[in-house]
Parts: structure tokens; C-alpha cells; sequence
């Protein structure tokens, strides 16, 4: 049973992570999908409303889980018995930073791999900073989240919430 996970702030879920999702869904037996508690950033959703996007956009998928963590992805993966973080690559600016993050986890637990995914061409410039600026302006987030999430989205972000 070989065991990755999928780390991030999904704040909120895109078709980007999604598209992340569904390929590694396909090449490990299980996928947990792990809402990351310590940002520094103030997210717009709460890991609860995250998760609930996550568990409705990954219904499909039988081997994908959704959980939320806090402290140390390298121990957490540990406790999980992951032998692989998943990470959605986009463009060069993503590199620098997951190349270092990757060589940190791996001191930190030697058994644990990075693995890269390399997104969708249409998803390049996606990301959930992107999704939520065009929420908060009254746009439509249609083509950017999965479709069953849309109204909800724009829903809780007129409201502020
Ligand atoms: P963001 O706020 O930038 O969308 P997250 O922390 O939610 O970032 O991202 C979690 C993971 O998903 C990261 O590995 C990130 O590189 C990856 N990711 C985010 N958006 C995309 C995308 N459009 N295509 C591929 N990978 C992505």
C-alpha cells in the first residue's frame, strides 16, 4: 500500500488541484488530501469549509481522503506511513521554493519523497489567490473551480465569511 500526500492551503480548491488530485490518485493506492492548519496567511475559508469544498470535488475518487494537520508535514507524512509528498508544479517561480522544501522534508524524514506533478497547460496560472480576488470583485469563478463549488464560492465570498 503505497500511501502520498497531498499537502496545501486549498483556500479555495481549483481545477488545478483537482487536476493535481485525479494524477495522483492514479499512481499511488492512497491519497490523503491534507488541509494545512499554520499558514501565515489569513485564509478566506476555514480548513472546515476546505475540507467540505475538497470532500465534494474528490467524491469519486475511492482511494482519496481528506484530513487537515498542523505542524510538521515530515512527521505528519510519518504518522500517515506516506512514502510521498505530492506537489503541483506550475511554472519556474514555483520551483526555487518546492526544490528547498523538498530537500528540508527529506532531512527531516528520510524515507519521504517529493514528488512532482507537472499541472495542465490550461491551469498554469492558477491559483487560489486568483480565484478569490475575482470572487471578492463580483466575477465569476466559472472555469476556475470545479463546477459544483461555483455558486457556492461566490455565495460565501459576497457574504464575507
Ligand atoms: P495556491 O494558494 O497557490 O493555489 P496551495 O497551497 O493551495 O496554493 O497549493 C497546494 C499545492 O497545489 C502546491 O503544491 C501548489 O504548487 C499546487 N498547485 C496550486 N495550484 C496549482 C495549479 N494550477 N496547477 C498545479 N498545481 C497547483
Amino acid at each position: 500500500m503505497r500511501t502520498a500526500i497531498y499537502p496545501g492551503s486549498f483556500d479555495p480548491v481549483t481545477l488545478g488541484h483537482q487536476d493535481i488530485i485525479r494524477r495522483a490518485a492514479a499512481v499511488f493506492d492512497r491519497l490523503i488530501v491534507a488541509v494545512m492548519h499554520n499558514q501565515n496567511k489569513t485564509p478566506m475559508f476555514s480548513v472546515e469549509e476546505r475540507m467540505e469544498f475538497l470532500r465534494r470535488t474528490t467524491g469519486g475518487l475511492d482511494n482519496v481522503e481528506i484530513a487537515s494537520f498542523d505542524g510538521l508535514l515530515a512527521d505528519y507524512a510519518r504518522r500517515q506511513g506516506a512514502c510521498a509528498i505530492i506537489k503541483g508544479l506550475r511554472a519556474v517561480s514555483d520551483f526555487e521554493y518546492e526544490f528547498q522544501m523538498a530537500l528540508a522534508n527529506r532531512k527531516l524524514n528520510p524515507e519521504l519523497d517529493t514528488v512532482f506533478l507537472m499541472t495542465s497547460a490550461e491551469y498554469m496560472y492558477l491559483s487560489s489567490s486568483v480565484v478569490k480576488d475575482i470572487a471578492v470583485h463580483g466575477g465569476s469563478v466559472a472555469g476556475f473551480v470545479p463546477e459544483e463549488l461555483v455558486e457556492d464560492i461566490m455565495l460565501r465570498t459576497r457574504k464575507g465569511d
